[in-house]
């Protein structure tokens, strides 16, 4: 009960030993015995309170409660579950704990009583005068090259908090921390979103989607949210910053001759004179046909190789044309 320290009770100080609580107990216990004071009706209460506060003190786990808790020493669980729970969080929002709801100035008792108990409101959704901040929220997005070339969108689940339904965010009902949410006056909420992923998007690219974060439900500004983006490798373009490199087949009489070829771009096709006589690994570069540079107009460079293609299943004709040429050519 609220009220009397169990110290002051058996009149000892917060640190003493165990055995000097055991003394100041029995010392007090003769005292108030009801055997020695028939009829009376204070010490009969008082011996009552002394018993109360050494069957407390004298289990060395209700003992380390109370000397943490108090006169909540009871909820102790409660709160050492809640602290975890905040710890989570903290570390769930990475970095934003400053201005996180459950990051922050998250002390140690005092604060735990005010979130929980201080005239219950709870500790998430109204727990300061100034209102704070959501936390900021993370969510990987996998693309594929041509998405990170082109720009799209994603449906994306957010885990977020919302006030408790039971205890309406208060963390209490009827001074006792809530079971829905153990106090936390938050259950988690999963929220669907829809959400814009620019062009020119790279594996690592973290992009802020401002206000979509944890809303503050303190009267505060809403956490933003980032987009972990990972671009999924390409079967025919290699990514090195914003320029894309690409292998193209090149047949050999192109090659000899001069022609043209189709050159993959993540939006199509795109035709390249092949000059007469381009051997095997020659480059070309086709300016701005590479990955838009992300947040600008420009793009990057598509780098083509040119990868000598030698014929087979020779029909007896063009055999035959090979040892022409091969004559006309000896090695
Ligand atoms: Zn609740």
């Amino acid at each position: 009960m609220a009220g009397k320290d169990y110290y002051d009770l058996l009149g000892v100080k917060k640190g003493v030993s165990d055995k000097e609580i055991k003394q100041a107990y029995r010392r007090l216990a003769r005292k108030y015995h009801p055997d020695v004071n028939a009829g009376d009706k204070s010490a009969e209460a008082k011996f009552k309170e002394i018993n109360a506060a050494y069957e407390v003190l004298s289990n060395k786990e209700n003992r380390r409660k109370y000397d943490k808790y108090g006169d909540k020493w009871q909820y102790a669980d409660q709160f050492d579950e809640a602290e975890r729970q905040q710890a989570q969080y903290r570390q769930y929002s990475r970095g934003g704990g400053e201005s996180s709801h459950f990051g922050g100035d998250i002390g140690g008792l005092d604060s735990i009583f005010e979130e929980l108990f201080g005239g219950g409101r709870g500790r998430v959704f109204s727990r300061r005068s100034q209102p704070s901040r959501g936390h900021d929220l993370e969510s990987p997005v996998e693309v594929t090259l041509e998405e990170a070339y082109a720009g799209t969108s994603r449906t994306i689940s957010l885990q977020m908090e919302a006030p408790c339904s039971v205890c309406k965010g208060s963390g209490m009902i009827q001074n006792l921390p809530c079971s829905a949410c153990r106090g936390s006056g938050a259950v988690p909420q999963i929220k669907r979103l829809e959400v814009k992923i620019p062009p020119g998007v790279a594996t690592g690219s973290r992009i802020r989607i401002a206000g979509k974060g944890q809303p503050s439900y303190g009267g505060g500004t809403s956490g933003d949210l980032y987009l972990k983006i990972t671009v999924r490798p390409h079967a025919k373009f290699e990514r090195r910053g914003d320029n894309l490199h690409t292998e193209v087949p090149v047949p050999l009489t192109t090659a000899v001759l001069g022609g043209e070829v189709q050159v993959p771009t993540p939006k199509g096709k795109l035709a390249l004179k092949i000059p007469a006589e381009t051997q095997n690994g020659r480059v070309f570069r086709l300016s701005g046909q590479g990955m838009p540079h992300l947040g600008k107009s420009a793009r990057g460079d598509l780098i083509a190789r040119v990868s000598v293609v030698l014929p087979t299943k020779l029909t007896d004709e063009e055999k035959e044309l090979f040892r022409q040429l091969s004559e006309a050519r000896p090695a």
